[in-house]
């Protein structure tokens, strides 16, 4: 382990392993398989990278996505790692020039996608070169029961048989104990260790919102207070994104949609922009944003509600891959419930299935409408036990409070009641607040006509929502002109007799202006000060200008949070340079002098 740690400070930069990095490395340099669930940015691919730089002979890297690919290798060549990538879009040129060094030893590492291993040709060659490690990346693409399902992750399982003397190690940031079993199963690694580190985030500050109508408004509003930042918005439906990006354009601020009915190359060139750019905020649908891997995006906002508390995790999780403070939005309402319970109950699957992911449904629901800490809620999900409060997601900053609101949901029901189920929301409250327009002289007659003086009409619908969420009143979607009904019988029944309660949250201030006042996490993630700022900014300008003359991504050279570390240590020497984390042999002596300079220029 002496020399793991030694490549891990010179090439990499970092002085000690993290988590269980150390014991994952190990499992493999003894040349056994292993099975390795850290969180996204947990530092997963000094995993495989430093063993198959350690091992004798080619480490076969399988990824999902080019663009996952692409960022890697880039990155491992600029730390001065031989890594390459063999993949469609690669020239025959190159290809050639990469099996000459994989024959010739030279190659530490290769990236491959499944189909592409999976070749005979493929398979046939490699099992004529030497192998120190085969990992397994995003290696729940191999389970059905998550979320990412891709068939040719499945052949995977052969490897065992083709290479067997060769350590797999599968590794993935989303695993419940089931998709963990897939995987052992699938990639048959029975008998192997399994390394599971703690779920925790502590740089994610989470918060959810109820959304009144579309959340466009409120989502322009939440992106334009984070200029020159870069970020993520999840939005259900291709006409969705296209909606929002061009809203957040007219905001003035640099969005682009991204979906997989653009045109290939269009959607490529749009997604290359977006890891590039320094600030830009991509609007993607939920479907279409596994390739958004992007170390410095500072904030998720999820338009439209994720799948499941696994795709939750996953699609924040894409926040602040750098360890530096970033954010996870969640809009939601009852009609997102009412559209996911309906698609699984169109679904043509079993039965047991369905149940499963009606439950997986309501779990995501019960987490977004609770009241308690958010990052605890999904850890103690995962399994994870002794869990505490993040202290910074909404929850924890200012709980909710809630009144009890019994007295009008008795009036809500019975008027629904009355009404027979034929109107929907906004004709509901015109009926309780007597304001229908030309009411007939039957509805006007109607005992519930006008009882519902004490709320106005948005504390009725948030009240609406509220007993659609608790199943006491049901929408049936009638194509569009959705109409309200009367829910779970005896529930209902319960809340007439008073005998079940009825609470609603109180309006609670923007959640933004609460983190603002109150950030009193333990492990809360380190807040940069006024004074470094300016040199953090000068950094970043210094780094997208020797990215834009390299043609790679800005964190490709160095992590935002490598870059706060440097503006706030003001290192005035290269000794004291290659002591912060992320500043390795190799990029020392490629930019050591230049940022040097900058900091330099901040002293004078
Ligand atoms: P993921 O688990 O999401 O694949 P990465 O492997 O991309 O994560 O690493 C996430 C970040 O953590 C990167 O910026 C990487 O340089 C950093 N990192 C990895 N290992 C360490 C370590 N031992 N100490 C400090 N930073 C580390
Ligand atoms: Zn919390």
């Amino acid at each position: 382990m002496g020399e793991a740690r030694a490549i891990l400070r010179r090439t990499f930069g970092h002085a000690e392993f993290r988590g269980l990095q150390a014991d994952v490395i190990g499992e493999i340099l003894a040349g056994r398989s292993a099975l390795a669930v850290l969180p996204t940015g947990g530092g997963k691919s000094v995993c495989f990278q430093i063993p198959a730089m350690m091992r004798p002979g080619l480490g076969l890297v399988v990824s999902p996505l080019i663009a996952l690919m692409a960022d890697q290798v880039a990155g491992l060549q600029q730390s001065g790692v031989a890594a390459a990538r063999l993949d469609s879009n690669i020239d025959p040129a190159e290809k050639a020039e990469t099996w000459r060094k994989i024959d010739a030893g030279e190659l530490a590492l290769l990236y491959i996608s499944p189909e592409g291993l999976m070749q005979p040709w493929m398979l046939e060659r490699l099992s004529r070169t030497p192998l120190s490690v085969i990992a397994i990346d995003e290696a729940h693409c191999v389970s059905q029961w998550g979320h990412d399902f891709r068939p040719e992750y499945r052949m995977l399982g052969r490897l065992a048989d083709i290479f067997p003397g060769v350590p797999r190690l599968a590794v993935t940031a989303t695993a419940d104990s089931r998709t963990r079993e897939d995987i052992r199963t699938e990639l048959r690694l029975h008998d192997s260790r399994e390394f599971v580190a703690s779920f925790a985030r502590p740089e994610l500050i989470l918060s959810a919102e109820r959304r009144r109508g579309s959340a466009l408004k409120r989502v322009v509003e939440l992106v334009a207070a984070r200029p020159n930042r870069s970020g993520v918005v999840y939005a259900g439906s291709r006409d969705g994104t296209e909606k929002i990006a061009e809203a957040l354009r007219q905001a003035g601020v640099p969005a682009v949609a991204y979906h997989a009915g653009l045109e290939r190359n269009l959607r490529n060139r749009r997604l290359e922009e977006f890891l590039e750019a320094d600030a830009a905020v991509m609007v993607a649908t939920i479907a279409f944003g596994m390739g958004v891997d992007k170390p410095d995006v500072r904030f998720v906002i999820h338009a439209d509600p994720p799948a499941s508390i696994e795709a939750y995790w996953q699609e924040i999780g894409r926040a602040g891959r750098d360890g530096m403070p970033a954010e996870g939005i969640t809009f939601y309402g009852s009609s997102d419930l009412a559209w996911a319970m309906r698609r699984i109950g169109e679904r043509e699957v079993d039965e047991a299935v369905k149940q499963v992911q009606v439950r997986k449904v309501r779990q995501l629901y019960a987490l977004l409408e609770g009241a308690s800490c958010r990052p605890a809620g999904v850890r103690r999900y995962f399994g994870e036990t002794g869990v505490e409060p993040c202290g910074q997601c909404d929850n924890c900053v200012s709980p909710p409070d809630s009144k009890d609101a019994t007295k009008p949901a008795q009036m809500a029901l019975s008027a629904v009641h009355r009404l027979g189920g034929r109107f929907g929301r906004g004709r509901l409250i015109d009926h309780l607040l007597g304001k229908t327009k030309e009411v007939s002289d039957q509805e006007a007659a109607m005992s519930t006509y006008g009882v519902g003086q004490e709320l106005n009409a948005v504390e009725w619908r948030d009240l609406v929502e509220q007993l659609l969420f608790e199943g006491l009143l049901r929408e049936d979607p009638n194509d569009g002109r959705p109409l309200i009904g009367l829910g779970d019988a005896d529930g209902v029944r319960a809340v007439y007799r008073s005998e079940r309660q009825v609470l609603v949250r109180l309006e609670a201030p923007a959640p933004e202006a609460k983190q603002k006042r109150t950030r009193k996490g333990r492990e809360t993630a380190a807040e940069m000060s006024p004074t470094d700022q300016p040199l953090f900014e000068a950094l970043r300008s210094w780094r997208s200008r020797a990215a834009k003359a390299q043609a790679v991504p800005p964190y490709v050279i160095f992590h935002d949070r490598t870059l706060a570390e440097i503006a706030q240590a003001r290192p005035s020497s290269r000794a004291a340079l290659e002591r912060i984390s992320g500043v390795g042999e190799g990029k020392l002596a490629r930019y050591g002098e230049a940022v040097m300079e900058v900091v330099r220029s901040f002293a004078e």
